[in-house]
């Protein structure tokens, strides 16, 4: 059952994602080779605390840190370690946050130093395939059609559209219904309605677009161990087009990038 948002309820939840956006933004500044996944997890807690929200993931479904650390090959559901990361390494970072009852969740892929044209090159389509995903959830389009648009565009550029894992509805509870693939048909599954929140979040691969388990019940990896990259906004229906609740501009101050890649999906100035 989808459960709409009154638009109260929609700026608490903006709060929640600013929460998590700013989260990211602080970890931008630490990432850098020689620093640990568990020590960036730590300052990801304090900022998140300090914010007075709680960790979103921690505890959830007996996840036990604040964020998901997936490096390199890891798709999603990493979890923080005391490795240090190394000049050309990729990380995929996923935050949740819950304040006043409504969660965040937000997730970016970070350049270490350096990294390979390849590597930079699927950081951006995945990055672009989010924004292509956000512009299809408006009113009177279903699930499949943002579903349909982020695979057509990663597909198109010969990449691989994880199917195991998927974006969902948001708010209360951290995955709502309804589930939102990224690959899908147009014009199939449920309606978009005025007052959704969903968090859109493509997970594609280099190589193929099939994944493994491992032991430890929540790390997933690409099955040829090639690179993975996840990028995930919080997105509310609002007058019938799609307002985005959460932001990278707290994560491009940080790291000096200009962008005006939100702008359309913003009614209203960002206010930092
Ligand atoms: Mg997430
Ligand atoms: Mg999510």
């Amino acid at each position: 059952m989808i459960i709409v948002k009154t638009k109260e309820e929609i700026e608490l939840m903006r709060e929640s994602a600013l929460i998590v956006s700013k989260t990211l933004g602080e970890l931008a500044k630490a990432i850098k080779p020689g620093v640990t996944t568990l020590e960036l997890d730590k300052l990801a807690e304090t900022c998140v605390r300090d914010h007075g929200a709680i960790p979103g993931f921690l505890g959830l479904y007996d996840f036990p840190n604040t964020l998901c650390m997936s490096p390199n090959q890891q798709v999603v559901h990493g979890i923080p370690n005391g490795t240090p990361l190394v000049e050309g390494d990729i990380i995929s970072i996923d935050c949740g946050a819950l304040k006043n009852g409504f969660y965040g969740d937000h997730a970016y892929t970070f350049a270490v130093g350096e990294i390979a044209a390849e590597t930079e090159k699927l950081l951006q389509v995945t990055k672009e395939s989010l924004y292509v995903g956000i512009r299809e959830f408006k009113a009177n389009n279903r699930v499949g059609d943002v579903g349909y648009a982020i695979q057509k565009y990663c597909e198109d550029h010969g990449y691989g559209v994880v199917r195991e894992l998927v974006g969902h509805g948001l708010g209360a509870k951290m995955h709502e219904d309804p589930e939102m693939p990224n690959y899908g048909k147009r014009g199939r599954g449920k309606k978009f309605v005025e007052g959704m929140v969903v968090a859109i979040e493509p997970m594609i691969n280099m190589g193929t677009h099939r994944i493994k388990q491992h032991r430890d019940g929540w790390t997933i990896t690409t099955l040829d161990n090639k690179p993975s990259a996840h990028f995930e906004h919080d997105v509310a229906l609002v007058d019938g087009k799609p307002e985005l609740l959460s932001t990278f501009a707290y994560i491009y101050e940080a790291l000096g990038i200009e962008s005006n890649e939100e702008e359309e999906f913003r009614q209203n100035a960002l206010i930092l």
